[in-house]
């Protein structure tokens, strides 16, 4: 299999936010099939409410992380799963304090759509934290579902 483009978006809020990040990259790195050619800057984010009233949960760091991939989807969502479990994450109810989340935000040109496994990232239109940094490493790269640029949805999602 030829190797894809594929981008994932880091983030942490519990222990030491930028060690954890640090960690997810050195981790990626040594992944067979991975090869990671660029890192964005860090940058800092209120976590996202669940629900009104849901308590105050401490910020993140996030980060996008740009590679060359040959492992197939399931292949990566299974190596990055056992990074986030390296650092420490303890599976809690969804959108919980994190020590890691990594999340696909793009594979290639892909769409996968199966109970494990939606890419691209059905939220990483409505997020500043992942087309912030995204934007910065790769602003005209289209959108595979809505053929938009990262440099459209972010306008959009600031204007
Ligand atoms: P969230 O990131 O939504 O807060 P989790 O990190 O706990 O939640 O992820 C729960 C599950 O979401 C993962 O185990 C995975 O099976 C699924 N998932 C679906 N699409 C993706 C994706 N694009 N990237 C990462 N995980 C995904
Ligand atoms: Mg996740």
């Amino acid at each position: 299999m030829t190797a894809e483009i594929v981008y994932l978006a880091l983030g942490s809020n519990l222990g030491d936010r930028q060690a954890h990040l640090d960690s997810a990259v050195s981790a990626l790195r040594e992944i067979r099939g991975l090869e990671v050619l660029r890192v964005s800057r860090v940058v800092e984010t209120p976590a996202l409410l669940a629900h009104a009233g849901a308590s105050a949960q401490p910020l993140y760091l996030n980060q996008v992380v740009e590679a060359s991939c040959s492992l197939e989807p399931d292949g990566l969502l299974s190596a990055v799963r056992a990074i986030e479990a390296n650092e420490g994450r303890v599976r809690r109810e969804r959108w919980s304090s994190r020590t890691l989340d990594i999340d696909i935000v793009l594979f290639g040109e892909r769409i996968v759509d199966t109970p494990e496994l939606t890419v691209p990232h059905p939220e990483m239109t409505r997020r500043a934290f992942v087309l912030g940094p995204l934007r910065e490493l790769s602003p005209a790269l289209r959108h595979p579902v809505n053929g938009l640029s990262i440099e459209a949805l972010w306008r959009a999602l600031s204007a």
